[in-house]
């Protein structure tokens, strides 16, 4: 019989009536990322899923690492699918086995058994004693330690049977599309696609804003934002990406606020902009990258003065986090090496030297009140470019 993937998720998540809509979006999901690598067959047997590919030449390790980074997996095993005979349940484990340590440098391992199918003859503590006895002898380099072996063989005896020992984990989280829809904004630094990362993981789609301010910023620094989109679209099955031309606007408040409030005016715009757009998409909430005290614009005045620009709530999910620990998740989610390309954002474009690190709200709102701000918000937004990320 073939090898099989089993998909474990976690429970807790999973009360009541929740249940059957967060397993069946997370199969869609699954479907999803799985396509274009060969026709499977998957289903939900016991609150597991299993892949089962159609032909033995299935890409395995490729189906296994994209499942790793779908959210709302906990885990993933590849395993193999045996009928439930225990002749046939032996003889493959030792195979496995002697696979497994002519791979690894194991010395010691235990067998767990699990019997849902009481129909099978011996229970779980004989099946796995009986078994660990037969993989000791055909295999004498192995020790049993059951408090902390090196490997699992770990025996499942259902109407088919499983065994398997690699784990791996699942970036965990819930399915995307359980939670709704938040609007990001993203921007070409580190922070937002981090941002926008952790939201997703807790099943939120997402829709994407970015605002770039031509000929200030480049043609590349557009691009690298279209590629950390398309590094976050891994994850979120699809983003739309809205690009905003923010020049007009940058110029506006340049020539006609003080310079201290240039930031914060600023950021005002790119809020009440994005709020349209999350409106018009059915978002219910904002993300941004935004961490207290990281730069002058998000000390807590500032963060007060951008969030009075919106109704809608704006979740920062890295508000609490040292720049080396949002490093570290961009590292891990891979959109680090992309976000670090040289390229110029359009905050850096127009900056004051020295910036208001605590702006007044009145002041602001009095300062920005010279300009059009609604004329120059749906010029904005009727020069937005949208981009279909898949
Ligand atoms: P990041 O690494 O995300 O760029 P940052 O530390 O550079 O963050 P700022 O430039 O002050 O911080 O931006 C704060 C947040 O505002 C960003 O995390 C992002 O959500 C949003 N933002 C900034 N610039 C842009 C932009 N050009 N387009 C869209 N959103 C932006
Ligand atoms: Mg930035």
């Amino acid at each position: 019989m073939n090898t099989v993937i089993l998909v474990r998720y976690e429970e807790i998540f999973l009360k009541g009536l929740n249940k059957p809509a967060f397993e069946g979006r997370l199969i869609k999901n699954m479907k999803k990322v799985l396509n274009g690598l060969g026709p499977v067959d998957v289903f939900k047997a016991q609150s597991r899923i299993y892949v089962e590919p159609e032909n033995e030449d299935y890409p395995l390790d490729e189906a296994i690492k994209r499942l790793a980074g779908v959210f709302g997996i906990a885990s993933v095993s590849p395993v193999l699918k045996l009928e439930t005979d225990k002749e046939i349940i032996y003889e493959r484990s030792v195979e496995m086995v002697q696979n497994i340590v002519k791979r690894n440098r194991y010395k010691t391992f235990k067998v767990e058994t699990r019997r849902a199918d009481k129909r099978f003859p011996m229970n779980s503590m004989e099946v796995s004693r009986e078994l660990g006895g037969i993989i000791l002898q055909k295999v004498p380099e192995l020790n049993v330690n059951v408090t902390e072996p090196d490997f699992i063989l770990h025996v499942e005896i259902r109407e088919y049977t499983y065994i398997y020992s690699e784990i791996v984990p699942g970036v965990k989280g819930l399915p995307v599309g359980c939670n709704g829809q938040a609007t990001l904004l993203l921007s070409g630094g580190i922070d937002s696609p981090v941002a926008g990362w952790m939201v997703a993981k807790r099943g939120v789609r997402l829709e994407a804003v970015h605002f770039y301010s031509y000929p200030y910023t480049s043609e590349r620094a557009k691009d690298k934002v279209i590629r950390l989109a398309n590094i976050l679209s891994r994850y979120t099955l699809g983003l739309r990406l809205h690009i905003v031309p923010f020049t007009e606007i940058q110029l506006a408040i340049n020539q006609q606020c003080p310079k201290e409030y240039l930031t914060i005016i600023m950021r005002r715009f790119m809020m009440k902009i994005t709020e349209r757009i999350a409106q018009q998409n059915g978002s219910l909430g904002l993300v941004t990258g935004e961490a207290i005290g990281q730069v002058a614009s998000q000390t807590l005045e500032s963060l007060l003065v951008t969030n009075s620009a919106v109704t809608m709530p704006v979740y920062r999910p890295c508000i609490g986090m040292d720049k080396n620990e949002v490093v570290e998740l961009a590292r891990k989610i891979d959109t680090y090496e992309t976000s670090i390309l040289p390229y110029e954002d359009c905050c850096t474009v127009f900056v004051a030297k020295h910036p208001v690190t605590k702006p007044q709200l009145e002041k602001t709102i009095a300062y920005e009140s010279v300009l059009d701000i609604e004329g120059l918000i749906d010029k904005a937004l009727k020069e937005t470019e949208v981009i279909n990320i898949q």
